[in-house]
């Protein structure tokens, strides 16, 4: 980790500021509206043109605000400032004309950074390829439990620009990063911030790993307190040690493992920190137990350590972590236990739609009859299944590349019993569930974990995890 003095980026003086928003939509509109109403001269740049969008450029030209529909590509003359939508791809030529043109590009979290009052709350930052939301959710659990004002924002919840310039007043917010959002956020400034994990995703928007690597690091620059990272996950520490932080700023890992000193981790199934006590090399603080930690899935206990981690950071004592952690559920599909039907457990991780996220969720279990499939987005599936595959009692594929997963099984568990079910239609989530059933035995668990988006079949995870409990609770009637 480098050291530098961190000054705070100027503030703006909006008054007939040439502003060309990229992109309408769920953070286009709303920043339209503000910098309008600073007294930012607008333009917005959008793609489409169909009807939604027209109501849309509708609603905000009579507000005065320019909208251009149906070209997104050519930069408006006279711009001085672009903010773009997070999702737009760097590779677009109107940022390349603005790059030309030596202006800015910000995103939505840029946006909000720079528009933050001076007395602002800091920022707690998440990041990571999976467990964001989770480990958000669980920070903003913690805190609260801590009696501070606060509100999990960013990806989820709250929308960022909502949260720094509401009437609602925060100590501290947990916020949820997204690797787009990060790209787009040069002078974000945590007070601290994780990495919960690095694996290969959305590499065609960001060009290489090594991009998208960079992208997430960019949450550790100018922190304050802590730069919190995956033990278990080298690259992780990596980032930590490329970035620039505050003098005074420490690195601190978690594991699930025996924490060393300046390390949260496990000991005998309690939660224990070994970073933020009192002579590190000798004492641990007792956060929580294993059993606090819902659901107590490997994956989830390290989601647990980074919010706590982060928490900790922030100073609030461990008693608040253990409450916080109880106090917390998570967001439906995400592992959530379905029923019991004659002795096999039937869980819903839906949101598994990479292959990251599914064999953490294999992992969680023992002897699994698995539901896989769907859309492979250009994922592999050999190492994911050579690590699981112990587990496996069954295997059912639905699902338009179920293919690319058999071809796995077969390489790497050829003597797993698969079910084929050569279906894309929606009712094809029943005859999975029957099938699994007829593979599972007693204490075996079912799990949807599909490694692969839901698109093919359903309109996003949710319904695809809707179908599936649907399905469950048909076989058990
Ligand atoms: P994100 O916001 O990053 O998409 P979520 O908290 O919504 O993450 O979890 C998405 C999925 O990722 C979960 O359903 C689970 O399967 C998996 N997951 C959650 N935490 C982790 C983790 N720490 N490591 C690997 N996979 C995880």
């Amino acid at each position: 980790m480098g050291s530098r003095k961190v000054t705070s980026s100027a503030p703006v003086d909006w008054q007939g500021k040439h502003v060309t928003v990229a992109g309408l939509g769920v953070s286009g509109i709303p920043a339209a509206k503000v910098l309008h109403a600073r007294g930012a001269n607008v333009t917005v740049v959008n793609d489409g043109d169909d009807a939604r969008a027209r109501e849309q450029a509708a609603e905000l030209e009579a507000l005065g605000i320019t909208v251009r529909l149906g070209d997104g590509a050519t930069l408006p003359e006279g711009t001085e400032l672009v903010v773009t939508a997070p999702g737009w791809k760097p590779d677009k030529p109107l940022f390349a004309a603005a790059r030309e043109a030596g202006l800015e590009i910000w995103g939505d979290v840029e946006l909000a950074w720079r528009l933050r009052g001076p007395d602002a709350a800091p920022w707690l930052a998440i990041t990571g390829t999976n467990g964001k939301t989770t480990t958000t959710q669980m920070l903003a659990s913690i805190l609260k439990a801590a009696g501070l004002r606060t509100a999990a924002v960013g990806n989820i919840g709250v929308s960022l620009l909502d949260a720094v310039l509401g009437d609602e007043q925060y100590d501290v917010l947990a916020v949820e990063l997204s690797s787009y959002q990060l790209h787009w956020a040069p002078s974000l400034r945590a007070h601290s911030a994780a990495v919960l994990n690095l694996a290969p995703d959305h590499l065609d928007w960001h060009g290489s790993m090594e991009a998208y690597a960079a992208d997430k690091g960019r949450i550790y620059e100018g922190n304050r307190v802590a730069c919190v990272y995956n033990v278990a996950d080298k690259a992780t520490e990596d980032l930590v040690r490329e970035a620039d932080v505050e003098e005074g700023c420490r690195a601190v890992g978690f594991t699930l493992g025996t924490p060393g000193p300046s390390q949260l981790g496990v000991v005998e199934g309690i939660l224990v920190d070994r970073a933020f006590v009192e002579d590190r090399h000798k004492n641990a603080q007792e956060l929580a137990e294993i059993s606090d930690v819902n659901p107590p899935a490997p994956h989830n206990i390290a989601n647990a350590l980074a919010a706590a981690a982060l928490a900790r950071a922030f100073g609030v004592p461990a008693r608040a972590v253990r409450d916080g952690l109880r106090d917390f559920t998570p967001d439906a599909h995400r592992i959530a236990h379905v029923a019991d039907v004659d002795a096999v457990a039937y869980v819903d991780d839906s949101k598994a739609t990479n292959t990251h996220a599914a064999e953490a969720s294999l992992a969680a279990y023992e002897s699994i009859v698995w539901i896989a499939g769907g859309l492979a987005k250009g994922a592999t599936f050999d190492e994911l299944v050579a690590k699981s595959a112990k587990r496996l009692r069954g295997v059912v594929l639905i699902g338009q590349d179920r293919a690319l997963i058999r071809e796995a099984l077969a390489r790497h568990a050829p003597e797993v019993p698969v079910v084929d079910l050569d279906r894309t239609d929606t009712g094809a989530m029943l005859a999975a569930v029957q099938e699994a059933s007829r593979l599972a035995v007693a204490g075996d668990t079912v799990l949807l974990a599909p490694a692969c988006a839901s698109m093919d079949m359903f309109a996003n995870y949710n319904k695809r995890g809707d179908a599936f409990a649907e399905a469950v609770r048909e076989l058990g009637s």
